[in-house]
């Protein structure tokens, strides 16, 4: 499989060095699954750090919060009892909850713990993200149960304001629906055998294969949508809902260190999407992306432009060999 990518030089007469003729290259690259293009930027800090007090705006938000000890049974709603009896799926500190606004026809939201309002991505563990994904795949069963035509499952992630999150107490989101979302429709749709071409040419190129936990390989993507993007890939199955036991630790362990990279790199915001094809599609693995966005700061900027927005195509400036350089080691 060839990774398709190509260096473009743009000529300009630079007025930070009088005006002399400057030569800038970028690159473009294509997705080896989906055929989106992505730009590689020179490196311009444009995702700079931040020393914005996240725990004093814990601090501020702590009252009221919905999904807190004090107030998660009284505030948040639950399920029909043919979804789950009890109303809320738990595991461990995790506890999981319908959303009150639909963007699924069953859409969830589950809490690492009541009493972890203030979630820094450094005190991320195995454990904690396990428990909250288990929560997860119990709902997608527990909807595949009730509602077999809702088989397109996702589990994702708005982590701080940035990403998209209206709630500061850190959670993850479900998704299970009779429609594929976009990206989940040109995942299914791109040729089995591709998945394992790239991952296989990722391996043998050595830069930016970032190891196996065993059953889930990394990666640092090659055209990623987002900055410091990662992909991982579970081949043997297609859907959230065959995660086993075992699966959802070395999943959780994956996460918890992808999220701990992402803190020593300064990082506080991310988004992620476990992308579900219906369970038991031949050849499809189960796949992740992890991106991160802009830290929280006052009269931020916001790391979405028209490229990503209105073209659909990224523009980044985080190297993503550098980004592998920087995880080597953490995912064997
Ligand atoms: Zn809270």
């Amino acid at each position: 499989m060839e990774l398709r990518r190509r260096t473009l030089t743009a000529e300009i007469l630079d007025s930070r060095n009088d005006f002399a003729r400057t030569e800038r290259t970028f690159e473009i690259r294509w997705d080896p699954l989906t055929g989106h293009t992505s730009r590689i930027l020179p490196s311009s800090g444009l995702l700079r750090s931040s020393d914005f007090d996240l725990e004093r705006l814990a601090e501020e938000t702590r009252t009221g919060c919905p999904f807190c000890a004090e107030r998660i049974e009284e505030a948040t709603p639950k399920f029909l009892p043919a979804e789950a009896p009890e109303g809320r799926i738990r595991h461990g500190d995790a506890v999981l909850f319908p959303n009150l606004l639909p963007y699924s026809k069953h859409s969830s939201v589950s809490v690492y713990s009541p009493a972890l309002h203030f979630l820094p991505l450094d005190a991320m563990t195995r454990e904690l993200v396990s428990d909250n994904l288990a929560t997860q795949v119990a709902f997608a069963r527990a909807v595949l149960r009730v509602d077999p035509n809702s088989t397109w499952v996702s589990v994702n992630a708005n982590h701080m304001l940035p990403s998209g999150s209206s709630v500061f107490h850190p959670h993850l989101q479900g998704s299970v629906n009779p429609f594929p979302t976009t990206i989940q429709r040109l995942l299914a749709e791109t040729p089995s055998e591709r998945f394992r071409e790239y991952v296989d040419e990722e391996k043998r190129q050595r830069v930016r294969h970032l190891g196996s936990t065993g059953n889930v390989d990394w990666l640092a993507a090659f055209a990623p949508l987002g900055p410091a993007e990662l992909r991982a890939f579970v081949f043997g199955i297609s859907s959230p809902s065959e995660l086993d036991d075992d699966l959802v630790a070395e999943l959780g362990h994956g996460i918890a260190t992808a999220l701990n990279l992402y803190a020593e790199l300064g990082y506080q915001s991310f988004n992620m999407a476990i992308y579900g094809a219906p369970p038991e599609t031949r050849g499809y693995p189960l796949n992740l992306r992890l991106l991160c966005r802009s830290n929280l700061e006052p009269l931020y900027r916001s790391d979405s432009t028209w490229l990503e927005r209105v073209h659909w195509e990224a523009a980044i400036d985080v190297s993503p060999e550098e980004l592998a350089a920087r995880a080597a080691g953490r995912f064997a």
